[in-house]
């Protein structure tokens, strides 16, 4: 730890790395951060923080920060330093080329979950208003995309149930396909005390993370299946609770549809979906399923708070929104929704995943999910906004690829996200990019996807400006700025002069501004303003007239939809099918030091802790194939190849292999196939077939 002296002043404000959202007051001598201070009063994390949040802001500050717009006609040519008018103005003129040479469809814009809401609803709004169509997607398309899709559809909205705190109510935690301890540490401390406390604990994960078996934490049950089966064994675990009687009727004659909930009642309790049937699918023992089962639904000792929390383990599959929906229906069937200490938790990776999903930045919604189409919603953006919105949905951002390598789609806006690293299949990203006449880049640094990009526009790190993040609670939390941009300006100032400089007017003098139209055209946030912000420290939505204050826990007396809705899981095996040529399933995840591509954490002090991505196999795969501790080994899939060293472990069961995705250069996206989920396209990182060899060192 370096000391960087006295501070003179603080300043609250809250992380930029995960969707735990934990508060901080940044210390300050000066303009320079002397230190970052968990807050005490955060009521997210209540005074703690992780290594991430507490030491790992340096990379705001760093070296490799990219001050000065720059512009070049061709990517082989040279970046060209230029005024942030001139670079603006470039992007301007370019896109309004394309689209009078290719029609309005041909440009659109992608947000990021690490930007502010403020920032992602200008983006939206950018290119519904200013490029006339509905072509804007965010980075949560990759990650949380079929949470969006599976909770609306079963509960009525896109968004967990509870806080943070209400895990200390629960009796019995099931978590699928996240690994806390790693990716969301300081609910992870959370979630162990409460173990601790005597609360017992499922785990459904193909690899034995560390709650399974960690200091005075077990696991009850730990169902390692296989790769790409989540839905087969929700809903083995479901032909249990049905047949075996452990429905919670009254909640659902209460509070669920009896139409949906006798058909999907009809559909699990089939012989195929009992846990004897699907044990040769999903690898998990039978009696193991059914102790679990039990387990979940009837509590323990008469207390029967039962609380799911999920993970990318759940949605980065081909049936990943399907899985959503049976966790969902896991909860209603046993009356586990609306009170603390039950839920469906989505544990979203990046701090913004909730906002950006909710300030409208999918190509079907508006801000709050309403669709489109929805002529009486479209009209009140319209009387707001100014303008005719399209009523046709736009494209995701595989489907924005596809259409650049069929020649239609030439020009794009990318705001904080380095699609060329964080997308799967590389190969086709990079053709696709490679096919288009104007890609303009906002970001820190000069990442992957600039390689590809015509105008660079500096972006600016959450110390340099003000707005709002929104955590995996629905809880908005004020960023506060602490430095002025380093760049000159904001992002959401940059996104402003781009509409301008389209033709379309914005003014905003502050994002509190930008926040004031978001609440008097979303519903949901109506109740929402800095000052409120300011004087409960952060508010839960809904807020509005009937929960001034915001809402903890929803769904409380009735479903956002009305009556709960039981949706029919069909497990349909992956097309990512193991063969003798490639005989192992690779799945991936994080680790605590380091954060998704590495851009920031890799630039800090944390990179000594973990400085290489490894591959995990376990010791009966690793000799059959002459592999020892740190042996450089080959992965080989359909997509491509890469070399990583191995890490010989029992974590892994036998036939699955396992890498975390922070070192884009080690590759994990160079062998991801293109394989999505059928709802959303959130793309199947979670399972791809390889085989893996000793290699040379390269
Ligand atoms: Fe930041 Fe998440 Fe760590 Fe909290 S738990 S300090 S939000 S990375």
């Amino acid at each position: 730890v370096i000391w960087l002296g006295q501070a003179e002043h603080s300043v609250i404000t809250t992380c930029a790395y995960c969707g735990v959202g934990c508060g901080f007051k940044a210390e300050m001598k000066g303009t320079q951060v002397v230190r970052m201070v968990p807050w005490k009063d955060g009521q997210a994390n209540e005074g703690h923080s992780c290594v991430k949040g507490r030491f790992a802001w340096g990379y705001a500050t760093h070296q490799d920060r990219m001050l000065k717009p720059m512009i070049r006609r061709k990517i082989t040519d040279p970046w060209q330093e230029v005024s942030w008018d001139e670079a603006i103005n470039h992007a301007a003129n370019e896109f309004r080329r394309i689209q009078q040479e290719h029609g309005r469809e041909s440009i659109g814009g992608i947000t990021s979950s690490r930007c502010t809401n403020e920032e992602t609803y200008l983006v939206q709004k950018l290119v519904r208003a200013a490029f006339g169509n509905n072509n804007v997607d965010t980075c949560a398309r990759v990650c949380h995309s079929p949470t969006g899709y599976g909770l609306k559809q079963t509960l009525g909205e896109s968004a967990g149930t509870q806080t943070f705190a209400s895990v200390d109510h629960s009796d019995v935690i099931l978590v699928i396909g996240a690994n806390p301890t790693d990716g969301h540490p300081v609910f992870a401390s959370r979630l162990k005390r409460r173990l601790r406390q005597g609360a017992q604990l499922i785990v459904i994960d193909p690899r034995r993370i560390d709650l399974v078996r960690s200091p005075h934490v077990q696991a009850a049950h730990h169902l390692q299946l296989k790769p790409g089966t989540n839905v087969a064994v929700i809903t083995a675990f479901a032909h249990v609770i049905v047949s075996e009687g452990l429905v919670d009727e009254a909640f659902v004659a209460e509070r669920c549809e009896a139409k949906s909930f006798n058909e999907w009642r009809n559909f699990v309790t089939r012989a195929e979906h009992s846990p004897e049937a699907t044990e040769a699918i999903t690898g998990v023992s039978a009696a193991e399923l059914r102790a679990a089962a039990r387990l979940f639904a009837r509590g323990m000792n008469g207390r029967r708070n039962a609380a799911i929390y999920y993970g990318l383990g759940v949605t980065e599959h081909s049936q990943g929104s399907t899985m959503v929906m049976g966790i969902a229906n896991l909860a209603m069937a046993t009356g586990n929704v609306g009170r603390e200490g039950v839920g469906v938790n989505p544990l979203r990776g990046q701090n913004n995943v909730q906002g950006s999903c909710d300030m409208g930045s999918f190509p079907h919604e508006l801000p709050g999910y309403r669709h489109v189409s929805d002529s009486t919603i479209r009209a009140e953006f319209e009387a707001a906004w100014g303008v005719a919105l399209d009523a046709e949905p736009g494209l995701r951002i595989p489907n924005m690829f596809d259409a650049a390598l069929g020649g239609s789609f030439k020009g794009l806006y990318c705001q904080g996200e380095d699609i060329a690293q964080s997308d799967p299949n590389t190969q086709h990203v990079s053709a696709a990019l490679s096919a288009m006449e104007c890609i303009v880049v906002q970001d820190l640094f000069l990442n992957e996807t600039a390689k590809f990009a015509h105008v660079f526009l500096p972006g600016s790190s959450f110390l340099e400006k003000d707005g709002t993040f929104t955590n995996a609670e629905r809880r908005l939390s004020r960023v506060r700025k602490v430095m002025p941009p380093k760049a000159g300006l904001a992002d959401w100032e940059v996104t402003q002069q781009l509409a301008n400089a389209l033709g379309y007017p914005m003014a905003y003098r502050h994002p509190a501004e930008i926040m004031a139209e978001i609440a008097a055209l979303t519903p949901s946030f109506r109740g929402i303003d800095y000052a409120k912000l300011d004087r409960l420290g952060s508010v839960q939505w809904p807020c509005n007239d009937e929960a001034p204050e915001g809402t903890p826990t929803m769904h409380v007396e009735r479903f956002v939809r009305g009556k709960g809705r039981f949706v029919i899981t069909q497990y349909v095996a992956t097309d990512e099918k193991v063969t003798r040529r490639f005989p192992l399933l690779l799945t991936t995840g994080r680790i605590l030091s380091q954060y998704n591509v590495g851009a920031q954490t890799r630039r800090t002090d944390n990179n000594r802790w973990h400085a290489e991505d490894r591959l995990e196999i376990h010791p009966h795969d690793a000799e059959e194939r002459g592999i020892r501790e740190g042996d450089w080994v080959g992965i080989f899939s359909r997509a491509g190849e890469t070399v990583l060293r191995a890490l010989v472990t029992e974590r892994m069961q036998p036939g699955v292999v396992y890498t975390t995705f922070h070192f884009p250069e080690s590759g994990a996206n160079v062998i991801t196939t293109d394989n999505s989920d059928w709802a959303t396209n959130c793309p199947e990182y979670k399972v791809t077939a390889v085989q893996v060899m000793p290699v040379m060192q390269p």
